[in-house]
């Protein structure tokens, strides 16, 4: 950052925020790529705008206590950031992980007002979620600790205020606990307050899909901008949960090899191709360890370090677990093993200074924001279908899926060669989202 408004702004931002490093991230890397239109366009340095895009509208911290199935007492921490309404209400998911704190929180409520400024549809930002660990929990577990964090959520939300959905560890079953309870203590059968619900309850198709797919299509357009497609390139996915199955669905549907895959204890690697169908029967029905795909395709490799997919040679990685994955040395030896495409799935999986080294040794970078908006997209799309109430065919929607995640590309691609970086993608996604959320706030005056 060399603009002395901006090195003061982030300045202010580190002593406001102190210790909430994921935050400080996401913030200078939206700072750092915002430079070279502000040296076209110096009033957006004077008009406010900055300083209060860095400061959430809201942010709730309430204590959730739930009865384990031991009869013991349990206290865990709950949080919704309400970010920047300017667009819409506030919409992002929910995050149950032991590692869910403010920074956690305030990092991903203030990409996904960036995020969802791309995806052109009226939707703010905001995320929420709790320090919960679902891991080892029963099923009864999870419904009273869901019953319990909605008791106070259910004040916050509602289709025109802020619209939550699911996240790490939040899937369809607990959006159904939550959404029982929301319709119990407000008694109105709202549905469009929450997304990624089930299909019988006013869910939508290919929700489930959404992020994974979305990727997928994103990376489509990487590719074929270098004249390439997925036929035959080597990809590794790193995670197995929501994301990971659904990008390693497409990219072996468009004709690609996905070698390797992890989780939080470990990484396989099957030459062959991963078996899918497996993958989901451990991750999403049996919810084991992905060391068990070994247990049945005893060719495969199991490797008790999440880390050394990073390892394995492949010409397209995707990063779909979580935040922090990439440092340096991982984008260092993807890019000595011969990648030359790296896409998130997750948010913020890569480090500034991993991104900074993809950018200047030519391997081509989808950024989160960007690639990974899929999901939001199609909970954009799920609003509109509970709104209209109707519901669009599997077809409908993942035409429409992937029309927003080409449109996505070509407005971080057309930004970025505007900007005369014409591979930084990373620029062009920041610069074209801030625009629009920066108008909106503009014409709304001083809130
Ligand atoms: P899930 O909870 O479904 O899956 C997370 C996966 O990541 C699990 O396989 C988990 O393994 C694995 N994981 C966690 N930590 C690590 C680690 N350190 N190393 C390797 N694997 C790890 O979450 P989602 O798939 O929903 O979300 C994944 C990422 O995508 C998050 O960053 C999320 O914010 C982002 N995202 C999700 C969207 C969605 O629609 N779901 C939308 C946009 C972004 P284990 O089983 O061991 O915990």
């Amino acid at each position: 950052m060399k603009n002395l408004s901006l090195i003061q702004l982030f300045e202010q931002v580190k002593s406001r925020n102190p210790y909430e490093t994921e935050f400080h991230h996401a913030v200078e890397e939206v700072l750092n790529s915002l430079e070279p239109l502000f040296e076209v366009e110096p009033k957006w340095l004077k008009s406010g705008v900055l300083e209060r895009i860095v400061e959430p509208e809201r942010l709730i911290h309430f204590r959730v206590s739930w009865v384990d199935d031991g009869g013991i007492v349990r206290v865990n921490r709950g949080f919704r950031v309400q970010f920047n309404s300017a667009l819409g209400p506030y919409k992002g998911g929910l995050r149950f992980h032991p590692s869910v704190r403010p920074s956690i929180i305030k990092f991903l409520g203030f990409e996904q007002c960036f995020k969802n400024a791309l995806t052109g549809l009226p939707m703010g930002g905001g995320k929420g979620g709790s320090d919960f660990d679902p891991k080892g929990k029963s099923d009864g577990e999870i419904m009273r600790f869901c019953q319990a964090f909605m008791s106070e959520l259910y004040r916050h939300i509602g289709s025109d205020i802020d619209v939550p959905a699911g996240d790490m560890g939040v899937g369809a079953r607990e959006i159904g606990y939550l959404y029982g309870m929301y319709k119990k203590l407000s008694n109105v059968h709202a549905q469009g307050v929450l997304t990624g619900k089930s299909i019988n309850y006013g869910g939508s198709l290919v929700r489930t899909q959404a992020t994974g797919y979305g990727l997928v299509y994103f990376v489509e357009n990487m590719l074929k901008d270098k004249n390439e497609d997925f036929k035959g390139k080597r990809v590794i996915v790193s995670g197995s949960g929501n994301v990971s199955i659904y990008a390693i669905e497409k990219a072996q549907e468009l004709g690609a090899l996905v070698v390797a895959c992890s989780d939080s204890n470990g990484t396989i690697v099957d030459e062959r191709g991963l078996d899918l169908a497996l993958i989901k029967e451990i991750k999403e029905i049996k919810r084991e360890r992905i060391q068990r795909y070994c247990d049945v395709h005893p060719n495969a490799i199991y490797h008790a370090d999440s880390s050394a997919l990073y390892d394995v040679a492949c010409d397209i990685a995707l990063p779909c677990a979580t935040q922090g994955e990439i440092q340096i040395e991982q984008a260092q030896q993807l890019f000595k093993n011969g990648c030359r495409f790296v896409a998130e799935g997750a948010n913020m999986p890569s480090s500034l200074e991993a991104i900074q080294f993809f950018l200047s040794n030519d391997v081509y970078f989808g950024p989160a924001k960007a690639a990974n908006a899929g999901g939001v997209a199609t909970s954009g799309l799920e609003m509109s279908q509970n709104s209209l109430r109707l519901n669009w065919t599997f077809e409908e929607v993942d035409q429409r899926l992937h029309a927003i995640m080409d449109q996505i590309y070509v407005q971080a691609k057309q930004t970025a060669i505007a900007y005369k970086d014409p591979n930084n993608l990373v620029m062009g996604s920041n610069i074209a989202s801030f625009k629009r959320l920066a108008e909106a706030m503009l014409a709304q005056g001083v809130l």
